[in-house]
């Protein structure tokens, strides 16, 4: 059947039947949360490592002004793009084996919208650039070079990497790790993403991811961290997850979309990340540094976090509370 035809027939009545009902999924009216004596926590942010302290504080500025995530998840995790000390985020982050800073990002709306760019480079602000190809072209993802002339086209502020003190050790790493760059090995030695999730005043989700990838990976390596349903998944009616750790076990299992579609089962986030992680965990042989974590929230405003070693942690601010730092293992009651 050729895709014109198709459309012709239109609309099937079981997609018809999903579109009529507002309320698709059982798990989260009014109802349900009285049912579960569960109190909706609007205004919250989380994320990845202890970066995370100070992008939420900036994401915070905005949710308690009434603000709405989308606005919160870029700015906040842009703190961290800016940071020239941070070596695994943004343009203080260590280059590939060639030299070349690549970036990825990628963003995602309530409304399911996202935008994502990959291997990007010289540009301080990926994750703008990521919004910017959700609301301004037809697309999800630009990579490389076009990502770069879109980027540029749209006025995105160019940055210089590697900076110097990075350029210098990245140097001293070639000189030491001959053996290293003759075969395509994954390198230990630096990998934290900044990934946030918030939900604003009118309980409304969105999130944002951003990374450098793996210190002195193979020119042209991209994670997970870009790429929708592995390094980040938003799903409005269910909640959100984003990932850190060895991008390529998390694109195999379609981490952060396994974790939401857990919650959509009805686990809680600790949960969902828990049986993610395991997931990973059975379909690999060799463990041997191989750390990946996720972090969650439902649209309860529940969180939770897991990793497959422990030392992952994450920060948290919320309407009562401060911005506090938590690790992955620790399970709330809900
Ligand atoms: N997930 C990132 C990547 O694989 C790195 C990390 O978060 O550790 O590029």
């Amino acid at each position: 059947m050729k895709r014109r035809t198709f459309f012709k027939f239109g609309l099937s009545s079981a997609a018809l039947a999903i579109l009529k009902s507002k309320n698709i999924y059982a798990g989260f009216n009014q109802q349900d949360r009285l049912n579960n004596n569960l109190i909706k926590r609007n205004n919250i942010v989380i994320s990845t490592w202890s970066h995370g302290i100070k992008a939420n504080d900036e994401a915070w500025r905005i949710l308690s002004e009434g603000g709405k995530s989308i606005d919160a998840v870029e700015a906040g995790v842009r703190v961290t793009e800016a940071d020239i000390t941070n070596r695994s985020v943004g343009i203080g982050g260590r280059p590939d084996r060639d030299g070349h800073v690549t970036l990825d990002a990628c963003i995602m709306d309530e409304n399911s919208r996202c935008g994502s760019v990959a291997c990007l480079e010289g540009i301080k602000h990926p994750i703008s650039v990521a919004r910017a190809v959700m609301e301004k072209t037809p697309h999800v993802m630009l990579v490389a070079d076009g990502a770069k002339e879109f980027a540029v086209q749209q006025g995105f502020e160019k940055y210089k990497t590697p900076i110097k003190e990075v350029k210098k050790d990245w140097k001293a790493w070639k000189k030491k790790n001959k053996d290293l760059l003759k075969k395509p090995n994954i390198n230990h030695e630096n990998h934290d993403t900044i990934g946030m999730l918030a939900m604003d005043e009118y309980g409304n989700m969105s999130g944002s991811c951003t990374t450098s990838g793996w210190a002195y990976k193979m020119h042209g390596r991209v994670g997970d961290s870009p790429i929708i349903g592995a390094g980040l998944f938003i799903d409005n009616e269910v909640g959100g997850a984003c990932a850190t750790g060895m991008g390529e076990a998390i694109i195999r299992i379609a981490g952060s979309h396994t974790v939401v579609e857990l919650m959509r089962q009805g686990k809680t986030p600790q949960e969902a990340c828990k049986i993610a992680v395991e997931r990973i965990i059975s379909k690999h042989t060799d463990m041997s540094g191989l750390q990946c974590g996720f972090l969650a929230m439902d649209m309860h405003g529940r969180v939770g976090s897991y990793s497959v070693y422990s030392g992952f942690n994450y920060a948290i601010q919320e309407a009562d509370g401060k911005n506090e730092m938590i690790n992955s293992d620790f399970d709330r009651e809900w």
